[in-house]
């Protein structure tokens, strides 16, 4: 059952036209929880409330599926808008992004040019910029691009996931940047031509990654719930006498909150994943096919 659902909120997850008609409509289906709000001033309040425990973020402004130069305008005029709101109000935030919501798909020096109006604004501003990684289709194109924008840019880093066979690589590659990198399990349906379809592989490739790239002595963002990864991660440092200022956790907002404020307490940088928009319906269902438990509570907040 659970495998059923599973695939059934990644298969709507990856639906345009689910994620058009949601987006007609304000925050749904338990979005809420996941989803910090639609407008720009909610995020930032949202933000505000985690920076209060000591808690710092990371804002992405929702946008898939873009089909249209119009639409890849639109999210590179919300991403400098929301570098700005964090600049102005003062929160402790940086800024994360998906390529293809800025014309990765339809034009990639367009996307490429985008980004470096972001990067650049955010390097005015004494800001950072993450790259989210998407579906394995878009991982040697933005790790392309990433590396084109290294050329002017330091301010910039990028996320490489568990589940690809391909990441070990990736990691040593990019050591020649001192790439700062954010590790993850990954969220995408993949084929086992590319990805490792067992859980116990793919948390097995998380730890190695995470230690081939922290012992390389780069900056490295751990982003999960996984309380094991996270304790092996404490264990490992501790030992191997690496700086708390290396590395962070990271986690997604309305997720583990507990946890999240447990490590802050116990002196880790903790770093939390805010998203906002009207185009939540894409990113609701990856969180809900992460821990099909969560439909309970979509049942319960269907009419809210
Ligand atoms: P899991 O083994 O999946 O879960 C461990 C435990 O965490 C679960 O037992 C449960 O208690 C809790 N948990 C996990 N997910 C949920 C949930 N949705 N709701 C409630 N509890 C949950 N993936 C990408 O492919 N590209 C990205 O750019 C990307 N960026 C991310 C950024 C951040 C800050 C985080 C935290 C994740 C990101 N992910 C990204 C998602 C990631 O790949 C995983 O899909 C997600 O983090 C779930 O895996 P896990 O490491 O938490 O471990």
């Amino acid at each position: 059952m659970e495998a059923v659902l599973r695939n059934l909120f990644q298969s709507l997850a990856k639906n345009p036209s689910a994620n058009r008609m949601a987006k007609k409509y304000g925050l749904r289906f338990g979005a809420k929880r996941f989803v910090a709000g639609v407008t720009i001033n909610e995020a930032v309040q949202a933000v505000r409330q985690l920076n209060v425990d000591g808690r710092l973020a990371t804002l992405d402004h929702l946008g898939e599926f873009i089909s249209t130069r119009e639409e890849a305008q639109e999210s590179l005029d919300m991403c400098l808008a929301t570098l700005d709101a964090i600049y102005e109000s003062g929160v402790k935030s940086n800024l994360s992004l998906k390529l293809t919501s800025l014309g990765l798909d339809i034009d990639r020096q367009l996307c490429l040019d985008h980004m470096r109006q972001i990067v650049g604004r955010a390097q005015q501003y004494g800001n950072f910029v993450r790259i989210d990684m998407e579906d394995y289709s878009h991982c040697q194109p933005a790790l392309d691009l990433y590396r084109e924008l290294r050329k002017s840019y330091d301010n910039v880093g990028i996320v490489l996931q568990a589940y690809l066979f391909r990441t070990s690589q990736d990691v040593d590659d990019l050591n020649e940047l001192h790439a700062n990198l954010r590790l993850v399990k990954g969220a995408y349906k993949e084929p086992a031509t590319v990805a490792f379809p067992a859980k116990e592989d793919v948390d097995a490739n998380y730890r190695k990654i995470i230690l081939q790239h922290l012992t390389h002595g780069n900056y490295t963002a751990i982003a999960t719930h996984d309380e094991q990864i996270v304790q092996f991660v404490k264990q490992e440092v501790a030992q191997r006498g690496i700086p708390l200022e290396q590395f962070e956790f990271q986690m997604l907002y309305g997720i583990c909150e507990d946890l999240q404020k447990r490590l802050v307490k116990e002196g880790y940088k903790v770093r939390v994943y805010v998203p906002y928009g009207r185009d939540w319906f894409g990113y609701n269902m990856r969180r809900l096919a992460e821990r099909p438990a969560n439909v309970w509570f979509v049942m319960k907040n269907l009419f809210r």
